[in-house]
């Protein structure tokens, strides 16, 4: 089955249910108006000369045009580029050029940000570009409006020659550890994924799900709307970018019964000062994946926001994303200390990074993992795709983990984080665990710096708690005396305001690493 199928097949089974709500403009649709607009821009994108393989960009923070895109895109079998809306020109040129976008829909402008201008400073630039279409202006109703010169048979024809194993999406990687890649998925990939993350989450047409994450990255367009659509489910959108009380009233608004994030989001939700005033009652579920999660964070979220049955995925943009997952009646102990088992259909592995042989159960190694989800390869590029992806088609992830003797895994940190000092293996994610128990921590991160004598030597950069005393590196050395092994305790301390973060909620560590590198300098 393909994108278009899957969600044709919803809307006629639940047409008149709701399938998207946006929050800050009130505007909501049901499966059948989605799909009847769905169908309307794909006929415009026929009659603008879009076909099967032909790449459309999309630049823009959440809004239901990017979703109506989504669908639009997927029933004509062109291929979806989406693009960080956190990009400024010269990335924006890169992606283009690299995936050799003939369209480009965007926003003219949001926030600080205005994109029309840096469009218009690449656009010279980008050969393959012919056409840049703005959502919310003539351009737009224009685009749309010509679809009526294609009649709905051509669009049926067309959509009936795209195939499963067909590129569909090119997903760029968050760019923690370096610059961003663009991988290549295809619907068997991101529909399936879609389709588990929903029967993990039970998910039916009752369900209304509050997603505040990117569109642009599979958190929100494949486990958001993919998990909805093949279920028949609601997607609501808080809004265009991530608000903590702007999420928590949505989910009070819409009844939702569901919210995603990364712990990031939960942390700044959970500081809304009136939480309280929030009616979160009709929440069940939810899922938080993309960093660690923090035991107190966890149990916050189950007890404060109700989310009882709220799962942690793992996963990755090159495997669709999700791999590895808790369900409902793993334990909370379960929930927190690991990402749970192996999803359906699919294998992980953990090996010896050098040899590759597989480790003996509960020791570390690089976590891997096959099956349906696995892309089909990084955008041409054979090189890095060659490096990520083995003749046996294992992604190899660039995460450290070990499993259990009941197959579920812990991730212990990143091969890139990891700290070599003197010799001695450090994985940060274990001290940063550690000093989410000082009282006036409120977020903790530590880094590898290098070291004359040791090679490198750890500093932790914290965030305090509001109204807390200043904290010096004794301090924190003290506090840390006794409780951790001596060769864990950092050197060096650095007390920030906030970290630099990717947009999608994640800590960017090579800039963390890359400024005290500099301010040791
Ligand atoms: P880049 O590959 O560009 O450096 P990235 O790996 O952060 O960026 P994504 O594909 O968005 O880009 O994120 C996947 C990574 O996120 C995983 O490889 C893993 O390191 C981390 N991750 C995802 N889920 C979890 C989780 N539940 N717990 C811990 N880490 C997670
Ligand atoms: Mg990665």
């Amino acid at each position: 089955e393909t994108i278009g199928q899957n969600f044709d097949r919803t809307a006629a089974r639940v047409g008149s249910s709701d399938a998207l709500v946006d929050v800050a403009s009130g505007r909501r649709w049901t499966y059948d108006e989605l799909r009847s607009d769905v169908h309307d821009l794909a006929r415009g994108l026929l009659a603008r000369g879009i076909r099967r393989g032909d790449r459309v960009g999309i630049w823009a923070p959440n809004c239901p045009e990017w979703t109506i895109v989504q669908y639009a895109t997927a029933k004509i079998g062109a291929v979806l580029v989406t693009i960080n809306p956190a990009y400024r020109a010269h990335e924006l040129q890169y992606v283009l050029g690299q995936s050799g976008a003939t369209m480009l829909v965007a926003v003219r402008a949001h926030g600080t940000s205005d994109y029309a201008s840096m469009i218009d400073a690449v656009r010279g630039e980008c050969t393959d570009l012919a056409h840049v279409v703005y959502i919310g202006t003539d351009d737009w109703t224009d685009l749309v409006a010509g679809g009526a010169s294609v009649d709905i048979d051509e669009l049926d024809r067309r959509s009936a020659e795209l195939g499963p194993d067909d590129a569909i999406n090119i997903q760029y990687t968050s760019g923690t550890t370096g610059f961003p890649k663009g991988a290549t998925l295809s619907h068997r990939n991101i529909l399936n994924n879609g389709y588990f993350v929903g029967e993990l989450c039970h998910y039916t047409e009752a369900d209304s799900v509050c997603i505040p994450v990117p569109f642009y990255h599979c958190f929100g367009m494949v486990m958001g709307n993919l998990a909805c659509t093949s279920h028949g489910s609601t997607m609501v959108i808080p809004g265009p970018s991530f608000d903590p009380a702007a999420t928590l009233a949505a989910v009070s608004a819409e009844r939702c019964t569901s919210l995603y994030g990364v712990p990031t989001m939960f942390i700044a939700e959970l500081a809304v000062p009136d939480l309280a005033q929030h009616d979160l009652r009709s929440l069940r579920t939810g899922i938080m994946a993309g960093s660690p999660c923090p035991t107190e964070v966890m149990k916050q979220v189950i007890d404060v926001m109700g989310m009882a049955e709220v799962s942690i995925c793992y996963g990755m943009t090159e495997t669709s994303p999700v791999s590895l997952q808790t369900r409902s009646d793993d334990t909370i102990e379960q929930r927190v200390s690991t990402v749970g088992r192996v999803g359906p259909h699919l294998e992980v592995k953990i090996v010896e990074p050098v040899s590759g042989e597989t480790v003996p159960r509960g020791e570390p190694g690089e976590l891997c993992t096959r099956g349906y989800s696995v892309m089909l390869g990084y955008w041409d590029d054979p090189e890095k795709t060659a490096e990520a992806l083995d003749s046996e088609h294992w992604m190899h992830t660039g995460d450290i983990g070990t499993m259990d003797d009941d197959g579920y895994v812990a991730i212990t940190g990143r091969i890139k984080d990891m700290v070599i000092r003197g010799g001695e293996n450090i994985y940060p994610r274990e001290i940063e665990e550690f000093l989410y128990s000082h009282p006036d921590i409120l977020d903790a991160q530590v880094i590898g710096v290098p070291d004359d004598k040791y090679g490198e030597e750890l500093m932790a950069c914290v965030r305090l708690r509001e109204g807390a005393a200043a904290m010096t590196v004794d301090d924190l050395r003290a506090y840390c005396d006794g409780r951790i092994a001596r060769y864990k305790i950092p050197r060096y301390l650095r007390v920030m305001d906030a970290f630099p973060m990717t947009v999608t909620g994640k800590i960017r560590k090579i800039e963390l690493r890359e400024d005290a590198t500099r301010l040791l300098g």
